[in-house]
């Protein structure tokens, strides 16, 4: 990788490595969100996709999650402006808006954990899918987004 490419080329110019790298492994793209189709307001909940590994909180089957997960949310740099539901935090959200990295980001850090410890990601209070009926969704509705 390119050093301190985040800083030096847009993100539609970095290398696919480079864009995987990016992710600071927050988890935060993996909760559910459901869009009010009136208010176009996006609630989302503390529940995460089916294959986020929550104690890691990365995807447990990335290669095929996109044929496992149809509505996984593939982030493309063609979509970025899309995503404005990512937290603040998001390294892509970050660079997309002209802003620098986070210090805990494993990039800068080195530290793949701290974005944990630093209380950044869904680790610590991410539920799975699989232990979440249905019926009970709307009771771990844990921000709504407004959304243009
Ligand atoms: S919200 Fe951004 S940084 Fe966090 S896991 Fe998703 S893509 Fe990666
Ligand atoms: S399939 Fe993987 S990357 Fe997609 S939402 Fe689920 S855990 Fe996240």
């Amino acid at each position: 990788m390119r050093e301190r490419f985040w800083e030096q080329y847009p993100l539609e110019e970095l290398t696919a490595e480079e864009w995987e790298a990016l992710c600071d492994g927050c988890g935060h793209c993996c909760l559910l969100k459901f869009q009010d189709d009136e208010t176009g307001e996006l609630a989302v909940l503390n529940v995460a996709c089916e294959l986020l590994d929550i104690s890691s909180c990365r995807c447990s089957d990335y290669a095929n999650r996109l044929e496992r997960v149809p509505d996984c949310t593939q982030l493309t740099p063609a979509r970025i402006e899309e995503f404005r539901w990512l937290p603040k935090s998001c390294a892509y959200r970050r660079v997309a808006e002209g802003r620098k990295l986070a210090r805990w980001h494993p990039l800068l850090s080195g530290d793949p954990e701290r974005v944990h410890r630093k209380g950044i990601s869904v680790r610590s209070f991410a539920v799975s899918r699989r232990e979440v009926p249905e019926e009970e969704y709307e009771d771990h509705i844990i921000a709504v987004i407004p959304i243009d």
